[in-house]
């Protein structure tokens, strides 16, 4: 709720700036306007005499002794007394000049008022009047918001007599018009009084349109202020009952007091809404609260209890409620609230306005001008400042949600600027992380593509026989399957070849070990050079002992194969260390279509079979056999 202090001071000059013209325009009005106030020059031995048990008629009232009468100053205020009171005074001779004189007595709230006008003596009248507000507006002698009363021409000093009962205040501002005084005076009135009702209603108006277009309560608050306020004094002033509500004087009985509650409903509301109390002080709140019903419910009572009662009661906490809202003004203020010092500065204007013009009444101080019009100074400055306050809060709130939408969207900013950080880091690392996976998935796979080359190698280097370097054992019971699979499921014939040399023992031991190895590799080599087809192979089995496989090979072709190898081996002796080693070799050959399980493994005994054949039938010899398929 705090304020800069710039912002303090740009308000401290227009605050100032529009009270001084307020002044100004006052001062202007008050020294070329407004008339000087009723001397009283016309009103001589004014005295009153009390009827508590209202006993007095207008004719009995000439048998009440001179000293039962006390004398009295005008303007008369007696305060409240429901009793009837009786007043009498002189005039001078009214026939004198051309002019008609009239009699104001400007309070209008009096409930019944009795004129008698006298000539010589206190016996005939020579005219009555009835008025008040307890009477119907159209019946008055003269239709006035004030209470006039044309007096009769008269040669002779007129003695007049009032009989005044009411419900409030016992006040007679009496006043002796010239008809064309009053004339004069009127419009000037009526201008200061419109100027005057008519500020309270443009305030109310714009306020309330303010409302309309912002939706701020307190603008609502401040007009339903501002129209109470207006109503309120245009029933003291008699306004109301002349202009709005002329034929209704039970309205007009109720309506300062249901107006004056309005007023303190809606200055209560506004200060509730304006004053940060809550926050600080919840218990002044709830008694703020708990006022704002009690005067709401003050104005529904109005409407059926008796107005002397109600006025007391209103007076009473209307004394409360000012005191307490200054009290709670001055106390905000202090603690540094800015508004809060307007706010009191403006009850303090409204009461000081109030206080003084009591004091005038109370002929403690004296006036130079009406007291009416200090009070209606009074609320015109307080009304001013009381706009000021309300828009200055308003534009303080509108000032706050506007920083606190903008603090708002900058946090709003920040976290979205952080949320995309991380998003980028997020980013980052998963791009760093999955460059490393690939990073590491590549050598892995360089690893197996090597792990699986060695492998091969090492499979390759498995299945050869190192002397010789064509294919050992381990492989040949490999492709013997794998062929065997081959024949049984394309219905093809396989060959096989077991390969012997003869009389090898005896190499070894003519020639040696060394000299064997080599006709074993010699072999090979033979054999070898002698296949044909690529899926045909030669493998060593054993020592000096080798096997052919010849896929989709009949028995006839295979055996041919193998002949020209024994044909070849035989014609190729080998030179060893200068000697010349001739070789032979038996072998047999076994054909079939492989047709169940380990078919191929009969075939190969076969084979063997005829190569036993062979060596039996003197060697250096192919035996084949063609194997039955069952
Ligand atoms: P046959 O005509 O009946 O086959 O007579 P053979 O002497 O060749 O008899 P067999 O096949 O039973 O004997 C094979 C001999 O071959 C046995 C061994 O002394 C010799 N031998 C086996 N492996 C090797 C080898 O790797 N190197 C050498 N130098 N000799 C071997
Ligand atoms: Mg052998
Ligand atoms: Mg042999």
């Amino acid at each position: 709720m705090q304020l800069s202090s710039l912002d303090v001071r740009r308000y401290d000059v227009w605050l100032v700036a529009t009270t001084c013209l307020a002044f100004i325009c006052f001062v202007i009005v008050a020294l070329n306007v407004l008339p000087a106030k009723n001397d009283g020059e016309r009103i001589s031995d004014l005295a009153y005499y009390a009827d508590p048990q209202a006993t007095q008629t207008l004719p009995t009232l000439s048998s009440v002794p001179d000293g039962e009468w006390t004398s009295i100053q005008n303007p008369i205020n007696l305060g409240m007394d429901h009793a009837p009171y009786w007043f009498r005074f002189t005039v001078p001779p009214t026939a004198e000049s051309a002019a008609h004189y009239l009699l104001e007595v400007s309070y209008p709230l009096l409930d019944e008022v009795m004129v008698a006008v006298f000539a010589e003596n206190m016996l005939d009248p020579m005219v009555t009047y009835q008025s008040g507000d307890g009477q119907q507006f159209s019946q008055r002698a003269i239709s006035h918001r004030s209470l006039l009363f044309p007096l009769p021409d008269s040669a002779s000093p007129l003695t007049i007599v009032i009989r005044a009962k009411t419900a409030g205040t016992i006040r007679l501002p009496l006043r002796i018009w010239k008809e064309r005084e009053f004339i004069e005076h009127t419009p000037k009135q009526s201008l200061v009084m419109g100027v005057f009702f008519g500020f309270l209603a443009a305030m109310g108006v714009s306020n309330f349109f303010l409302f309309v277009t912002t939706r701020s309560r307190s603008f609502l608050a401040y007009s339903g202020y501002v129209f109470s306020l207006g109503l309120t004094l245009a029933s003291l002033h008699g306004f109301g009952y002349a202009y709005l509500w002329s034929e209704q004087a039970w309205f007009q009985e109720r309506a300062v007091a249901l107006f004056a509650n309005a007023t303190i409903v809606f200055a209560l509301i506004f200060t509730r809404m304006l004053l940060p109390i809550k926050r600080t002080m919840p218990r002044m709140e709830r008694l703020l609260r708990i006022t704002i019903i009690l005067f709401a419910v003050n104005i529904v009572i109005g409407l059926f209890l008796p107005y002397a009662f109600l006025i007391k009661i209103f007076l009473i906490m209307l004394s409360v409620v000012v005191m307490l809202t200054l009290s709670l003004g001055v106390w905000l203020s202090l603690k540094g609230v800015v508004i809060a010092r307007y706010f009191s500065i403006a009850w303090a204007v409204l009461l000081l306005s109030g206080l003084t013009a009591s004091l005038d009444n109370l002929h403690i101080v004296d006036l130079s001008i009406s007291s009416n019009y200090l009070v209606m100074l009074g609320a015109s400055i307080e009304t001013i400042l009381l706009a000021f306050v309300v828009a200055i809060s308003y534009s303080h709130n509108r000032d706050e949600m506007f920083d606190a939408q903008a603090r708002a969207l900058t946090e709003e900013k920040n976290a979205n600027r952080a949320k995309e950080d991380l998003l980028e880091v997020q980013q980052r690392y998963q791009s760093d992380l999955e460059y490393k996976v690939e990073e590491r998935t590549l050598e892995l796979e360089i690893t197996l593509r090597e792990l699986s080359e060695v492998n091969r190698e090492l499979e390759t280097l498995n299945t050869i026989d190192s002397l010789t370097g064509i294919k050992n054992r381990r492989h040949f019971d490999k492709r013997l399957k794998a062929e065997g699979r081959r024949s049984r499921r394309e219905q093809t014939p396989l060959s096989l070849a077991m390969i012997d040399i003869d009389h090898f023992k005896q190499i070894n031991d003519r020639f040696g070990h060394v000299a064997g190895d080599a006709c074993i590799k010699h072999t090979a080599n033979v054999l070898k050079d002698q296949l044909r087809r690529p899926s045909d192979d030669v493998c060593r089995i054993g020592g000096e002992e080798y096997a052919l496989i010849l896929p989709n090979t009949d028995n006839q072709g295979a055996r041919m194969v193998v002949e020209n190898m024994r044909a070849m081996l035989e014609d190729t002796p080998i030179e060893f260390e200068g000697q010349q080693i001739h070789m032979t070799m038996s072998a047999g050959v076994a054909t079939t279509t492989i047709a169940f399980e380990e078919h191929e493994l009969a075939l190969l005994k076969e084979a063997d079979r005829q190569l036993y054949s062979a060596k039996q039938a003197g060697r250096n010899q192919v035996v084949a056999h063609q194997l039955l398929s069952e």
